[in-house]
């Protein structure tokens, strides 16, 4: 019995895996997207009537600006390959809530949520599009449904494989739920791997430069915040690689972000 429900899961996980236009890697896809996407967005529906959304001031403006110029850059990418249709079911939002913490993130399907509190730490527009880069890049590159797919993995034997398929059922729900979280514990609680952290680092600087922004300035970003020193790191980002680690990875990937952007296009 043990042995079918083992087999099956390895043929669900072999028939799930999918193509991404970003990396062009081949990744897991246990958790349907439908479903997933369907509770990202309930759940960003619901944070949001929980918080207080700013608008009309100038830093609502400039996350607009960004999180508009981060999402072209995107569809641009997606389009060079022709795989525009990878983002069908996005859409997109941006907003600033009012809150202390230094935190930002974006849930599956491209809903953006900045806190105020980040904002003096990020500094200026660039630095923003740092982080939006980065955080956008989680979820184009479907790392909290590979999260979830994982856990699947893991709960197979004891739900059994039928949940695996079904569109909308609660474990699915549930799945999401706890790949997610909700409200501002989003990103803290369940931190993304090292290599996941690397890789949105990597793709969000190249986002960047498509949308217009100089990725030099990724360097400054991160060195800034190195400065600030352990204590003054964000809990958001204190799961992150080392900034030593991470300042040199994304100075050795700034001249391909340079030239992937001047093949595909900069946003002006
Ligand atoms: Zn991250």
């Amino acid at each position: 019995m043990k042995k079918i429900a083992v087999l099956l899961v390895l043929v669900l996980a072999a028939i799930a895996c999918a193509t991404n236009p970003y990396t062009g890697k081949s990744t897991m896809a246990l958790v349907n997207n439908d479903s997933l996407l369907a509770s990202s967005f309930s759940q960003y529906r619901q944070f949001l009537n929980e918080s207080t959304v700013i608008t009309g001031t100038a830093e609502a403006v400039m996350v607009d600006r960004v999180g508009g110029r981060i999402r072209q850059a995107a569809e641009k990418w997606a389009a060079s390959s022709g795989q525009s249709a990878y983002l069908d079911k996005y859409q997109w939002e941006y907003h600033l809530v009012r809150s202390n913490e230094v935190n930002a993130w974006c849930m599956p399907g491209g809903k953006i949520v900045v806190y105020t509190g980040i904002l003096p730490v990020t500094g200026d527009e660039e630095g923003l599009a740092v982080v939006l880069g980065h955080e956008v890049a989680h979820a184009l590159l479907n790392h909290g449904q590979q999260r979830a797919s994982a856990g699947v993995l893991q709960q197979a034997g004891a739900v059994g494989v039928g949940v695996l398929t079904a569109g909308k059922s609660q474990a699915a729900q549930e799945l999401a739920q706890a790949a997610y979280g909700t409200g501002s514990t989003v990103m803290g609680t369940l931190p993304f791997s090292r290599s996941h952290e690397s890789e949105a680092d990597h793709i969000g600087l190249i986002l960047m430069a498509i949308a217009g922004y100089n990725p030099d300035l990724s360097v400054t970003f991160w060195e800034r915040m190195s400065a600030l020193g352990g204590g003054g790191t964000p809990q958001f980002l204190s799961t992150h690689p080392s900034d030593e680690t991470r300042i040199s990875s994304l100075r050795g990937w700034i001249p391909e972000a340079r030239q992937k952007a001047g093949e595909i296009g900069v946003i002006r």
